[in-house]
Formats: C-alpha cells, structure tokens, sequence
C-alpha cells in the first residue's frame, strides 16, 4: 500500500495498522479510490488553478455522506493529513495537499427541488452551473457565484456573492440547515434549531468545523431572462467610467447588481467594462439601468435581456482550469480618487494581456444582515475588489503574483478592512484573522467543540481556542 502519512517515518507496526484500516475502507466504500499508480492519479490530483501542483497519497471519491464518513474515520486511524475538495476551484488550492488524503464530494450531485415550498437539497458535490440550471428548471434560484464551474460547497461554506446577493443576500443567507460529518466521523444536521452554534459557524467559517454532505436552502421565483446592460470603454476614458460606476453602485436599488473590470483584448488594447443587471420586471428594469447609457462614450453599449444561466456563465471562457491564476482581494466601501489613481497605473502595467481587475459589488440585503448573525462579518462593503493575474508559463510566476501584490498595495489605503475568506490566497494567519474579522474569537470556540485537534485545517485555518 502506497498510503503516507502526514507524520513518516512510520514503524512496521504502524504501517501493519494503516494496511488493516485500507482493507475496511476499500471494503466499505462505494466511491472510488484513486492512488499514485494509478492511470487517472494525474487527472485525480488536479485542481482548477494549475499553479497548483501536490501529490496526495490517495484521493477517495466520495459517492455519499457514509463515505465521508469512512474516509474521515480512515484519515483519523492513520493519522494523515487530509484535504477536503468539492468543486476544486479555490484560489489558494487548498483543497489537495501533498503526501495526505484527499476527500472528494465532487461525484455526490443529487439535487432535490421542493418547487411548492421554494426549497432545495443540494448534495455537496455540484457546480454552480448545475445547481443552477436544476432549480431554474423550476423558475427557481438562490444567489450563487458568476462562474459556473465553481463548487456550490466552497462557496456556501465561505458566504456566496453573486448577482442575486443584494436582492437575497449570501448564499450562507439562504441555507435552512447543512448536513456535515465532523472531525470524530459523527453526521450532524446543524440548523438555527440543531446545533446552532456549528449551524452559525459554517456560514462563512469555511470548511474548518467538518465537511458538509448537503446543503439545504432557500430559493426565489426568478424570470428566466433579466434585463443587463453592458458598457465598454476605452481606457482614456475609464477614469470618468469609474467614477460613475462608484455612484451609480452605490446608489442603485437591491435589484441592481453592477460588477466592473479592466480587461485587455487579444491586440492588447485596454478597456474598462460595466455589466449591470436588473433581478425584477425588465420594463423597471429599463428606467433603472438606462442611466447608465449616458455616461461617456463607450466603445460597445446595450441593453438586453439575457437568459439568467447565461449571465452566470458569461465569464466562463476567462477562467478555464488548468491557467496560472493568483489575486489579493480585499474590500471597498467606494472607489475614491486615490482608489481610481491606484487601479490605472497599476492595471497599465499588467505583465500579461489576460489579467484582468475585477469589482464585484456587494451591499443591498447583504448589509441589512447583522455582522455577527453568520460567521460570514464583511456586511458593510460596498465592491470587493481584486486585481486577476492570469498567465501560463511558469517562468513568469513571479513577475504577476508581484503585480497583483503590488496593485493590492497601492489600494491599501482605500480599504474598507477585510477580505472575503473565499478570495484569500496563502496570505498568513493575521490575513486569516481579518478575513473573519470580530467572529475570529467565537468561531475559534466553536473549532474548539467540534474539531479540537485541527484535523480540518487545509483551509483558512482558525486554531482551536
Ligand atoms: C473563477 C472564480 C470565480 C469565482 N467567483 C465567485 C463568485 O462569484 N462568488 C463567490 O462568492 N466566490 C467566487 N469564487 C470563490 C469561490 O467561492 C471559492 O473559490 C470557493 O472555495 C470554491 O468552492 P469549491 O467547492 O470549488 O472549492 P474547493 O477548492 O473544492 O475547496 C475550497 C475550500 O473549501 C473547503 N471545502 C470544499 N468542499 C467542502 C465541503 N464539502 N465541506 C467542507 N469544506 C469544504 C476545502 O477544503 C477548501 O479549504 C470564485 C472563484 C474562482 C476561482
């Protein structure tokens, strides 16, 4: 058997034990194991960051919650190392390691839409996009991130923007209960009323207090087609375009979801780009969105309806897997002069055409929920902000890893405090700390009850107080 532990070397004894534990698990599971002799180990070991490269001494595909459960139990009794890994698409790729065991949900994707009573189980395993498409099945939807190929668990577990998050709040808003196999390999369905400590904890405290089986949330009725109005503008002009982004953001309705970016196409040419889109009736929708049509003169301008599950994947094409990818995010409560200087100079010098600096505008209902009502505390921000390096030689690492530090730097001083723990990269403990913000305390207390020896830590980590 080719299983490491996280503590080698390991002594004849030892390894005996750890042999005996493999054959109750290779006998007990209904999912698949997958180690380094095998054909597809390369295909298993990958994530959607390809900076990312770890070699894990096994990954086990996960086919429902007792397997987690047997996977857990295995990790423990061997004392490995292990990584939990859903949709795989974390920044930080911190959901494979070296030389552990990876625990993957990404094959449990059962959804159930309860239509009448506006409800969805949703195993831990799906992506966004499928999610997606299984509840508008329904005319049914919950805020969910932009990218369809991001995993629903990662997601959920760290808060959930989207474009629905101002008219519904986070994700974390909209979970009813979660079904989770903790550290000691118990299955728990924590709620407001079942354990609510952990129930508290898990939206935003990430994946530390143990790994979630199945989300349960709420949805809304939503149109099929929204209203979205694109602009595009050339970069002489995105200073003006910014500053009417920032007011325009700030002032709009919950309905209103206006994200922003600095892009480069393929002749190298720099642009600035609003994409606003209106969740209610398009002929509101209009009388909203059309102020937006005034400002400058942009290269490309429209007013469309658009299939909601296109919007959600519009910006697939930009982060397939397998790219370099690294950014440092962090929080505004509006984007000042000072901001706007920062994010020119910084962007002209982006070292690779595909990089690109991104506005994702929160607020709205997410704000009308108390700092301390979820572990997710950033309610008061009004974008998060991050500059997207994107590149694919490896030689080049360092030149754009600098320049996202570098723009991250320069926007210091106009933050608001904070970063969304689900945009944080391998940035240290105090970082982490901030990224929890007043919560850090209380969801160390609730590690301490669920988790107290820290054997989920391959995340954002809080120690156990
Ligand atoms: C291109 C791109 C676009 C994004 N867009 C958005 C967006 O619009 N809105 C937004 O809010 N976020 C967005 N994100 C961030 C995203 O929420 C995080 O990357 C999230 O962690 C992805 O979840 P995953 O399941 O794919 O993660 P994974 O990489 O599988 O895991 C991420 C972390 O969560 C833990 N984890 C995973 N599954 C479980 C589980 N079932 N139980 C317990 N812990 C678990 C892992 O151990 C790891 O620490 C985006 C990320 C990318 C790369």
């Amino acid at each position: 058997m080719s299983t490491q532990t996280a503590s080698s070397p390991i002594s004849k004894d030892e390894t005996h034990a750890a042999s005996h534990q493999f054959e109750l698990l290779r006998r007990t599971l209904r999912g698949t194991l997958v180690m380094p002799r095998d054909p597809d180990y390369d295909e298993a070991r990958r994530v959607w960051n390809g900076t990312v490269d770890k070699r894990p001494a096994m990954v086990i595909y996960c086919a429902d919650a007792d397997d987690v459960v047997a996977a857990v139990r295995f990790a423990r009794s061997i004392d490995s190392r292990v990584a939990v890994r859903s949709g795989g698409h974390n920044v930080a790729g911190l959901s494979v390691c070296d030389a552990g065991i990876v625990i993957d949900l990404s094959r449990m994707k059962r959804i159930d839409v309860d239509a009448d009573r506006r409800f969805v189980r949703a195993e831990a395993g799906l992506k966004l996009g499928e999610f997606d498409r299984a509840t508008m099945a329904h005319g049914l939807a919950t805020t969910t991130g932009v990218i369809s190929d991001t995993g629903l668990a990662g997601l959920t577990l760290g808060g959930g923007f989207g474009k629905l998050g101002r008219k519904y709040g986070l994700t974390c808003d909209n979970l009813v209960a979660v079904e989770i196999v903790t550290a000691d390999g118990q299955k728990l369905l924590a709620s407001d009323s079942k354990h609510a400590d952990l129930f508290w904890a898990v939206r935003g405290g990430g994946g530390n207090f143990g790994i979630a089986t199945a989300f349960h949330l709420r949805l809304h009725p939503l149109d099929p087609e929204l209203l979205v109005c694109s602009l595009l503008y050339p970069f002489e002009q995105a200073r003006a375009a910014l500053r009417f982004y920032d007011r325009f953001a700030r002032n709009a309705p919950d309905e209103v979801s206006a994200d922003a970016a600095f892009v480069t196409d393929p002749s190298g040419a720099r642009f600035f780009s609003i994409s606003a889109c209106y969740i209610g009736a398009p002929k509101s929708g209009r009388q909203v969105l059309e102020p937006l049509m005034e400002s400058g003169s942009p290269v490309d301008c429209r007013v469309e309806r658009v299939p909601y599950l296109q919007i959600q994947s519009n910006g697939d094409g930009v982060f397939p897997r397998g790219r370099r990818y690294y950014w440092k995010a962090q929080f505004l409560k509006a984007i000042d002069d000072g901001a706007i200087d920062a994010v020119l100079s910084g962007y002209q010098s982006s070292p690779s055409p595909s990089s690109l600096l991104v506005f994702q505008q929160v607020g709205g209902a997410i704000a009308r929920v108390s700092g301390s009502a979820t572990a997710y505390p950033h309610r008061d921000a009004s974008f998060d902000c991050f500059p997207v390096a994107i590149w694919d030689d490896a030689a080049e690492d360092a030149v754009n890893v600098q320049w996202a530090r570098d723009i991250w730097e320069a926007l210091r001083p106009y933050s608001s405090g904070g970063v969304y723990a689900n945009n944080l990269g391998d940035e240290g403990g105090e970082r982490v700390k901030e990224a929890y913000g007043g919560n850090y305390s209380r969801l160390a207390f609730v590690k301490r009850q669920y988790d107290p020896d820290n054997f989920f830590r391959m995340n954002q980590n809080i120690a156990p107080a």
